[in-house]
């Protein structure tokens, strides 16, 4: 079973695996800036721990 998201162009659902929106053509579909953010955000905070812990 693959996970479901809503295409961020026209917000119908499509699988998370798919690199194209089946239904307006746009790329990577599932991405969203807010997923990148939050990415960004759990890396910093993952590099600043392990940071912490070392010295
Ligand atoms: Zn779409």
């Amino acid at each position: 079973m693959s996970k479901l998201a809503n295409c961020k162009n026209c917000k119908r659902e499509i699988e998370t695996k798919k690199r194209q929106c089946p239904y307006c053509g746009i790329l990577n579909p599932t991405v969203t800036l807010k997923d990148i953010f939050i990415a960004m955000i759990i890396v910093l905070v993952v590099m600043g721990t392990v940071t912490y812990f070392i010295k």
